[in-house]
Parts: C-alpha cells; sequence; structure tokens
C-alpha cells in the first residue's frame, strides 16, 4: 500500500503543475469518496483525486475555514431587561466563534441574571439556571469596576467572588490569555485593586510584554474595561496607556464609557465598546486620533479575521452598520512559494 505523504506528494506535484501554487500540506484533507468529481487508478496502488481543480477549490475552501474566525465583543450589558436582551439577539444571530466582553459583566444582584440569562449558550460549564451551556467554553470576560463592586475578595494575589466562580477561565481569570484561530486574546484588569497591578511596569504589564513577545499568532487582539483613550464621561484612563502598539499589539478594546468610539494611535485602533445595555453616555470633546464616534441606540462588535486581513464592524441592535474598519496583513514574503500563512506575517 502507498503511504500517505505519497499520496499528498503526488497531490502536490498536480497542485504546482496546473496552479503554480503550493497548496498548504501541513492542513491537506483527504476529500471524501462522495466529492470526487473524478479519480483515476494510480499506476501503483491506491486511488487519487485528480481533477485538481476541483480538489484545488475544496482545499482552499478547508483552509480558510480552518484559519477563520468570528467573534463578538460587548461591553457594559450586565443588567438586565429588554436593552441587554435586544443585544444579546443581535449577538447570537451572528453564530460567532466565541465572545469576548470589555468588562462591567456583573452590576448589582445575581450574576445569572445579568449574564447567563442571555448568554448561557457561550458558558461552560454553565452553572446557571437559563438553560444549556456551551460544549466548550467561548465566553472570555474580562473584568471591570462593577464586577471588583460586587465582592472580589483577594489574599495576596488569591481572590474569589462571584465573577471568577461563576465562569471557568485560563490562569488566574483576572487577567490571561488563550488562542482562538488565527488569533491571540489577551484579556486585561485594568482595575486598580488588581493585585498584581494595572500599570505598564506592573506583574500584569511585564506578564503581557512577554506573552505578547513569545506570540506567534497572526493578530493579538487585547481587551479590558477602562479605555486607554476615550472622549466620552470617563475619559482617557492614563494608566491604561501601555506602550501597547510597540509590545506587538493588532487593537485594544475596552468599555466603561458607554459609548462606541473608534480612534486611532500609534498606528493601531483603539476602541470603546460599551453599548451593551446598562445605559447611555455623552461625549465631550473628541481626543486626538477620534475616529468615529456613536451613542444613539445599543449594540456590539463582530470582528472577522482570517490570515489576510480583520474586519471590525460595530452594529447597532437595530442592524444597521455604524463602523466598519479593516486591517490586512503585510505581505513580507510575495515570491514565496510557501502557503498562505507564510506569505504573511
Ligand atoms: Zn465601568
Amino acid at each position: 500500500m502507498g503511504t500517505i505523504s505519497e499520496l499528498l506528494s503526488l497531490l502536490k506535484w498536480f497542485m504546482i503543475k496546473r496552479t503554480n501554487t503550493k497548496p498548504p500540506l501541513d492542513r491537506l484533507r483527504i476529500v471524501p469518496r462522495a466529492m470526487r468529481m473524478t479519480s483515476y487508478h494510480c499506476p501503483r496502488r491506491f486511488r487519487i483525486i485528480a481533477h485538481t481543480a476541483i480538489a484545488s477549490a475544496l482545499l482552499v475552501t478547508s483552509y480558510a475555514r480552518a484559519e477563520s474566525l468570528r467573534f463578538a465583543v460587548i461591553g457594559d450589558y450586565g443588567d438586565p431587561g429588554p436593552n441587554e436582551e435586544d443585544v444579546a439577539t443581535l449577538v447570537r444571530s451572528w453564530n460567532p466563534d466565541l465572545l469576548i466582553t470589555t468588562g462591567d459583566n456583573n452590576y448589582t444582584g445575581n450574576i445569572d441574571a445579568n449574564v447567563g440569562q442571555y448568554y448561557h449558550e457561550f458558558i461552560s460549564p454553565y452553572v446557571g439556571s437559563f438553560g444549556h451551556g456551551s460544549e466548550t467554553n467561548r465566553m472570555f470576560p474580562s473584568l471591570g469596576n462593577h464586577d471588583w463592586d460586587e465582592v472580589l475578595d483577594c489574599n495576596g494575589s488569591s481572590c474569589s467572588g462571584p465573577y471568577l466562580e461563576y465562569f471557568t477561565l485560563p490562569g488566574n481569570g483576572r487577567y490571561y490569555d488563550f488562542v482562538a484561530g488565527p488569533v491571540h486574546f489577551f484579556a486585561l484588569d485594568s482595575d486598580d485593586r488588581e493585585p498584581d497591578g494595572n500599570t505598564s511596569s506592573s506583574v500584569q504589564g511585564r506578564w503581557l510584554q512577554n506573552r505578547l513577545a513569545s506570540s506567534t499568532a497572526r493578530w493579538k487582539i487585547l481587551y479590558c474595561h477602562h479605555p486607554p483613550y476615550s472622549s466620552a464621561l470617563h475619559g482617557s484612563s492614563l494608566w491604561m496607556q501601555w506602550p501597547f502598539h510597540a509590545w506587538g499589539a493588532t487593537a485594544v478594546l475596552a468599555g466603561h464609557d458607554h459609548t462606541y468610539e473608534r480612534i486611532i494611535r500609534d498606528a493601531i485602533p483603539y476602541f470603546v465598546n460599551g453599548l451593551g445595555g446598562r445605559m447611555i453616555y455623552s461625549f465631550r470633546t473628541p481626543v486626538d486620533g477620534s475616529e468615529v464616534r456613536y451613542n444613539d441606540d445599543y449594540g456590539a462588535m463582530v470582528v472577522q479575521a482570517d490570515e489576510t486581513m480583520m474586519t471590525f464592524q460595530f452594529i447597532s441592535r437595530d442592524g444597521a452598520i455604524i463602523d466598519s474598519y479593516v486591517i490586512n496583513a503585510t505581505p513580507v514574503e510575495t515570491t514565496s512559494w510557501g502557503s498562505i500563512k507564510a506569505m504573511y506575517r
């Protein structure tokens, strides 16, 4: 019998011959028999797919699907009522792979009523009473001041409280990172009650710098509650103006101000996204770099990422696209025969 590697080598040869493009072999999958348009008996002992155009299309589709990610972003939302319900309905309509939050998940009262009532299908393990949770955890919140207010107690760096008991999160649960598809996410705790500090030189700051430096992901998304830059009621949180761009961040998302804003600083976008349902704030004088400001209605962000581009959108609860912002990967190896992944770094 021929080996899988022989089969892949032969298929690779067909691909190069027909398309002059080397396929991403590490992601090759054998197309199911039912999908084969034309097949031939190999001179040796195994059957291969030889209709290269069909195979190529299927392989490209397979690759794109494997490396793409859609995620939603909500902020300042944990207050039950029709506003939160409308935003949750909007978020569910996108069928996102996962959901991140810019904090204030849990205003006063019961965290399950504030969060799980609307977003239980993203949580695993789900320990509340509003239905089934997710097979795997798909909700990755960040801590807001109201989450701390609802009694997080710390003994040194060991903390407990409703938020930390309700969500099962990586690391210490207060600040952590994880990778999904082409995106490396970093949730930060911007609150000054964080025992590991909330400045760039703190334990948390050094952790972020080191994790960013060792990340090989195409995109690095940072999110926290207090916005480094904001033109609204609370304004810019100066202590969170860390050298994110110099450390390798792609974009920074925050909440706390109940508005939507896109600000460009140091060549990267800083988003304020706090219209998840609690209430709406007014704007003041725009800060430098402020490009889009919106506070007419509640809504959320949906972000689509693959190896070549990342698209950020803010959508109001009636479905109107308020803002779209695209970041393209920078091609650095345009003459390479390497895979698509190798061409964009
Ligand atoms: Zn807040």
